[in-house]
């Protein structure tokens, strides 16, 4: 079977430098916020290019610290997509936001800038472009809109770990960033992981306090907060594979290459990739009008795929009712019928994408 995602073997590809890295993370005796946590944080806020980065438990509430921090409180209205992951939403709920969720261009699949003037209010605080399957959203765009409206920018990058808008880094436009080592993602842990960065010195402490129960010094808790750490033990698995992270992002720019010229001609759209940006291919995801079809075909055929996502956030049941949107989500309710995500992953071998293109050659030939 070809897998959509393997972050197992990526496992296998580092087995030996995370196994003496764990071990050494064990014998240093300090299992949460020491010395492997302190060094990816540095290492991965050079990466990225900021002066702050904060290691939290998963994407989720690297999101919601990022929102607390912001100052966003009850009653605030925080603008963000419907075409993403639920967690983008729950984040800013819970940080007792208000989420307004709005469309996406029908190309990058990103937030429609358009739509963001139409659902300001008083209450606007902040908005939140997801930077979804690794392109990066129109930061040209948003960074000035929300600069004149005194509006803060916080960035998802739980998808775009090494994605370039106009050389620059994901994660390092915004007043803030969240980053989720989720196993799958482009940086993964082996278990949950999150991350925010910044520039703003406020803000980073703001969230350092609010991670480890608002303490300003330890027993002191000069502001609210709770307990989102990251685990020691995925630090020091996150510095192993921090290192091969542009290695392994340039083999899914690799693969996606091959998609892009097998299936062209077809009656499918394939990924967009705006002139200035360096997609990372989180997700290959193509649209087809006869998805479920093609996608059983390819599941006979010993291929899995997948649907990111399939009802978009306003749609599901958690949230119909409640969650304000924009005028229109028509690009959002159109692409979540057709969208399918193509197996991708950097140990994947470039055969198995030929492969995988072979098929969806003979689909659309056979039954046109
Ligand atoms: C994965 C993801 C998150 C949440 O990350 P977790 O670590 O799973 O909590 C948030 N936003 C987006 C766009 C994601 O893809």
């Amino acid at each position: 079977m070809i897998k959509q995602a393997d972050p197992k073997a990526n496992y296998l590809s580092h087995k030996n430098e995370i196994e003496q890295a764990i071990a050494i993370a064990l014998e240093g005796g300090c299992y949460i916020l020491g010395g492997e946590v302190r060094k990816f944080e540095e290492e991965f806020a050079g990466y990225i290019g900021v002066k702050y980065a904060i290691g939290v438990a998963n994407g989720t509430e690297a999101v919601a610290l990022a929102v607390m921090a912001g100052g966003i409180g009850p009653g605030d209205e925080v603008i963000t997509v419907s075409h993403t992951a639920v967690a983008t939403v729950a984040a800013i709920e819970l940080a007792g936001g208000a989420p307004v969720l709005v469309d996406v261009d029908p190309e990058t699949y990103t937030i429609d800038i358009r739509e963001m003037e139409g659902a300001l209010t008083q209450k606007t605080k902040a908005i939140i472009p997801v930077h979804l399957y690794g392109h990066p959203a129109d930061m040209d765009k948003i960074i000035p809109f929300a600069r004149e409206r005194g509006l803060k920018v916080i960035e998802d990058s739980a998808q775009s770990h090494g994605a370039l808008f106009s050389g620059k880094k994901t994660g390092s436009m915004g007043d803030m960033a969240a980053f989720s080592f989720y196993p799958t993602k482009n940086l993964g842990a082996l278990g949950d992981g999150g991350i925010v960065v910044t520039d703003n010195g406020v803000l980073a402490d703001k969230v350092r306090a609010a991670r480890e129960y608002g303490w300003k010094e330890r027993y002191v808790s000069a502001s609210k907060g709770m307990n989102s750490r990251l685990d020691e033990i995925q630090a020091a698995i996150l510095r192993v594979k921090l290192k091969y992270l542009d290695m392994e992002n340039s083999r899914r720019i690799g693969i996606a290459a091959i998609y892009k010229e097998m299936l062209s001609g077809l009656d499918i759209v394939l990924p967009y990739e705006a002139p200035n940006v360096r997609h990372v291919y989180h997700q290959f995801v193509i649209r087809s009008k006869r998805r479920e079809e093609l996608r059983a075909f390819l599941s006979d055929n010993g291929i899995q795929t997948a649907i990111h996502y399939p009802v978009p956030v306003h749609l599901q049941p958690a949230y119909s009712g409640s969650a304000r949107t924009g005028k229109s989500l028509k690009n959002t309710q159109k692409i979540s019928g057709e969208i399918l995500s193509l197996p991708i992953y950097p140990d994947m071998p470039e055969d198995n994408a030929r492969r995988v293109a072979e098929k969806i050659r003979e689909f659309y030939s056979r039954r046109s």
